[in-house]
């Protein structure tokens, strides 16, 4: 796409991965290109529509960009987290709803079944989601559990050759356009909350869109609801009550990602601005050459800066981490480092976004223009995938020690 190729210093950031082949590296980040040029009209065409953007999956498709984290032998490209995370800040580019999709399928979706699932449930679902034929969701939120999961509703009974769920998931990005979906739910006799993968067209599963959230128009968030509904007990993720456990780890997968998405929003808002601020003349000169116009990219700049550090720093200790699984300390830091990152570069985004908006002026409040879009679409970042509140929390206690945790 063009602006990146004319600004081909903003886009040289992560160091190379240790894992991945220099080919197989660069081959996905052509493919990751190809599909982000091809998407833009798309999305633009769809995002001033207000409606969902349906040639994503087969655009993705096409580009075999559907498992790029997935090891080649389950129908992925293999991808190392550092390189993961570059293909993920050149999606993020193209929009927070765009990045949220891949977020949804691969970095919560493919992640868990990948790690926590069975041979048998690894075959079932990551080889026809790398090809496109299943989208994936993660649903852990419920309507009266978010900041803490642990007060989710969602039961599960053991039966004759079964598991039946029942309760409701809400605000699960892909869950109206997911074959299966990574669930959460506790014993109905008590006990620990263990994790299952369900298929939404089995009978029992009813969903519906939440089409009235602000932003990200074009990609999909849902809630469904479970009743009587039967996995088949080979559908359960790990051991019976690892859920909370799968959950967390999960999560480090997801912030890495939103993180990562959202600096390639910084970079498109920079991007655009230096474009828009030699273009556009006010008072007899290019707005550029406003002192505080420059203040605006200065920003914008240092935003970039900060958090192309952070996600690099974070991906490698995430690649660090998935190369010794079992090293609590190696997965602890991954842990924090990536909720670091998330909470730094998606209020650092926000910002972009916001000074972005201004230097645009008029045409910046508007959805023909991309700071607006990014604006209203990168806000929700600083909600999912662990608030603001809840990171910052996160954070003190580490540095605090166990016994000053907030909650546990
Ligand atoms: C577009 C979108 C997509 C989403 N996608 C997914 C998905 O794919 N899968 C999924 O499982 N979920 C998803 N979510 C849900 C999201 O993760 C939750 O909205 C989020 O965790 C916050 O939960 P809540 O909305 O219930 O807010 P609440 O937990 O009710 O929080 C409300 C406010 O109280 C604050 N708060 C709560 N507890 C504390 C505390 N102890 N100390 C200080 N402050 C606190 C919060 O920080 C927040 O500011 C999505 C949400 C949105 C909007």
């Amino acid at each position: 796409m063009m602006h990146w190729k004319e600004q081909g210093r903003i886009v040289v950031r992560l160091k190379p991965p240790i894992a991945m082949h220099a080919n197989d590296q660069q081959r996905l980040l052509a493919d990751v290109e190809n599909f982000c040029t091809e998407i833009r009209d798309h999305e633009e065409l769809c995002y001033v529509e207000h409606r969902f953007n349906e040639h994503l999956l087969p655009l993705a498709q096409k580009h075999k960009i559907l498992g790029m984290p997935i090891p080649q032998e389950y129908g992925g490209r293999g991808a190392d987290a550092a390189t993961y995370a570059r293909a993920l800040v050149r999606i993020g580019q193209e929009g927070t709803g765009v990045r949220t999709f891949f977020s949804g399928h691969t970095s919560i979706g493919q992640y868990p079944i990948l790690k926590w699932g069975s041979e048998e449930l690894k075959q079932r679902y990551l080889p026809p989601s790398c090809r496109g034929e299943k989208v994936l969701a993660f649903g852990l939120t419920e309507p009266e559990a978010g900041s803490n999961p642990l007060e989710m509703q969602m039961t599960y009974e053991k039966k004759d050759g079964h598991y039946e769920l029942n309760g409701v998931k809400y605000l699960i990005s892909n869950a109206g356009i997911a074959s299966a979906i990574v669930v959460f739910a506790y014993p109905k006799a008590g006990g620990r909350v263990s994790a299952f993968v369900i298929d939404t067209d089995a009978p029992g599963c009813e969903r519906e869109d939440l089409l009235a959230k602000v932003g990200m128009p074009t990609a999909n968030t849902g809630m469904f609801e479970l009743a009587g509904f039967q996995a088949p007990l080979s559908n359960m993720l790990g051991a019976e009550g690892d859920g909370f456990r799968i959950a967390m780890g999960t999560l480090v997968s997801g912030r890495l990602s939103v993180a990562a998405g959202c600096l390639g929003v910084i970079e498109d808002c920079l991007i655009e601005c230096l474009r828009y601020a030699k273009e556009r003349s006010q008072h007899g000169k290019p707005i550029g050459k406003h002192q505080l116009v420059q203040e605006h990219i200065a920003g914008i700049e240092m935003a970039r800066l900060a958090s192309d550090a952070l996600v690099a720093k974070a991906a490698e200790a995430k690649a660090a981490s998935d190369a010794s699984w079992d090293d609590a300390e190696l997965r602890s830091r991954a842990d924090l480092l990536c909720a670091q990152a998330k909470l730094f570069v998606t209020n650092a985004a926000w910002e972009a976004a916001d000074r972005a908006v201004q230097v645009f002026g008029g045409r910046g409040w508007s959805t023909l223009y991309r700071p607006g879009r990014h604006l209203m679409d990168v806000r929700v970042c600083r909600i999912y995938e662990g608030t603001d509140e809840i990171l910052k929390l996160k954070v003190a206690a580490a540095l605090l020690g166990k016994e000053f945790e907030a909650f546990k």
